[in-house]
This record gives structure tokens, sequence and C-alpha cells, in this order.
């Protein structure tokens, strides 16, 4: 009976990991994350030690994330039709227990409910809507930066509309977001420190014309839309076209590196102009 039950045992652990493979659309290691296709724009790394810029690979998207803000400095991921579908969240917003023991993060009520700041998602939820557990796994504090509603709810939200419509087109999207600059604090009792809500948030996104042609399917022509909106009240009616920029100030303005996968000659192509389409 005891060889029986740990062959049942054994099965069913198989099983497991088969299904779970079958379930994540891509392999959450830094090598391979489709996510992190055109580079990883901090060189984050996966070391508990490194508390500024620490890697956090996830099936449905990558991110670094900063123990000293307690909000990522950027987050990556891949849109495209298989992302999307009817699912729905089966959680609230909660903390990630995928981060090194020991650090804190933003409460979610704590300090957002009576801030006056939305919590941002960076990867949004309705780009993940496949599956219930991929929905899920955007609701956690590591995808989150504290936004101005009129952003959040305004052209932020009007520009991750966009997306869809183009993944609707039938194209493929590889975007990174995250915010700059000072701008107000945040404070928390139960975290005892302030947090610097950004002054702008940023967006860089490249649109392949064909899904899965991978970095061959970028090239001079491909279209890079990037923008840099200010983090505050006063923009909710505002065009998100009205703030794009050129990718060369976006890094200028955060130190980050994008697009490092790609050849360098077509990397300064696509990261001095704006896009105009
Ligand atoms: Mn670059």
């Amino acid at each position: 009976m005891k060889s029986r039950s740990s062959f049942i045992g054994a099965s069913a652990a198989l099983l497991t990991t088969f299904t779970l493979m079958l379930g994540s659309p891509s392999p959450a290691n830094a090598e391979t994350s489709v996510h992190l296709l055109l580079g990883n724009p901090s060189g984050a790394t996966t070391h508990a030690s490194n508390r500024s810029n620490y890697l956090l690979v996830k099936p449905q998207y990558a991110l670094s994330y900063s123990d000293y803000t307690k909000i990522p400095n950027w987050v990556s991921w891949q849109l495209n039709q298989s992302w999307l579908g009817s699912a729905d969240s089966q959680y609230p917003d909660s903390l990630d227990s995928t981060l090194p023991l020991g650090w804190q993060q933003i409460p979610a009520d704590n300090c957002y409910s009576c801030s006056g700041f939305d919590r941002g998602h960076m990867t949004p939820a309705a780009d993940r809507s496949n599956t219930a557990e991929s929905n899920s796994a955007t609701f956690v504090m590591t995808n989150i930066i504290p936004m101005a509603p009129e952003n959040a709810q305004g052209p932020w939200r009007d520009l991750e509309e966009y997306c869809r419509e183009l993944v609707a087109q039938g194209k493929e999207l590889y975007i990174i977001s995250g915010g700059h600059g000072t701008g107000k604090t945040m404070s928390s009792t139960l975290l005892g420190q302030s947090i610097n809500v950004p002054a702008k948030t940023w967006k860089v996104i490249l649109v392949l014309d064909r899904p899965d042609s991978g970095l061959e399917g970028v090239n001079a022509e491909t279209r890079v839309i990037a923008v840099d909106i200010p983090n505050e009240s006063g923009v909710r009616n505002n065009d998100w076209r009205s703030y794009r920029v050129t990718v060369d100030s976006i890094e200028a303005a955060t130190g980050l590196n994008f697009l490092s996968n790609v050849s360098p000659s077509v990397e300064r192509t696509l990261e001095a102009r704006v896009d105009n389409q």
C-alpha cells in the first residue's frame, strides 16, 4: 500500500508539473521570458541583496522592484491575442508573496485608500484576461505605482485601450512602463515611511505587425510609441497622443536602457523617432 500511494503521489506531482507548464504561456525565468524579449532595462537581477533593482519574472509579466521606493522601477509585458479573453480576478490587490523575506510592501489599504491616489496597475488586468489565474496575477503591489486619478482614469487608460485595439487588429505589443521624478508623497502608518509619487508616468510600446516574429520582426520601420504623462490633476481630458516623446528622452529621464536586445543601429533609429500615427 505504501509504495502504491507514493506512486500515486509521484504521478500527481508529475501531472501538476505538466499542467503548470501547459498553463503558463511563458517560462518564468529571465533568459526565456517573452516579457523580456527586448531586454532587461535596468540589468535587474534575482539576488535578494539587490534591493534597488530586484528582478521578478512571472508567467504573466516581468518587473524590477525597489525595496527603497517600494514600487517597481519598470514592468514589462507582451500583449497579443493569446492574453485576451473574458476572465476576471478572483482576488483584490494584495502583497506579493514572491519578494524576498522581510521586504516590506505598501499595504493596499493603509496607504492608498486615504491618500487620494489610485493604485495604478502597470500590467492592466484587462491585458491578462485569458484566464482567472492570469488576471489575478496583476493584483499585487509589485505591479502597482501611485497614480493621480486624472491620469490613471484619463490618458493612461485611453492608451491602454488603444493598445488592445492594436491587438484586435492582429498586432503583437511589447510594453514597458513605470514612473519617474519626485512628486507628492504618500504616507503610511504601517510602513512608517513616505512613498514618493512619481511626477510622471512613462510607457514604451513596440508594435509588431506579426505575432511570434520575435526580434527578427523588429526593424528600422517598426512602430514604437513612447509617452511621458504628468502624474497629476488636470490631465483627465487630454489626448495621450499629446504626450508622445522619443524613447531617448525617457532613457535620459530614467537612466533605463530600452530595446537593448535589438541591433544597435535599429535601436538608435527607433529610439530617436516620435510616433505620429
Ligand atoms: Mn536603448
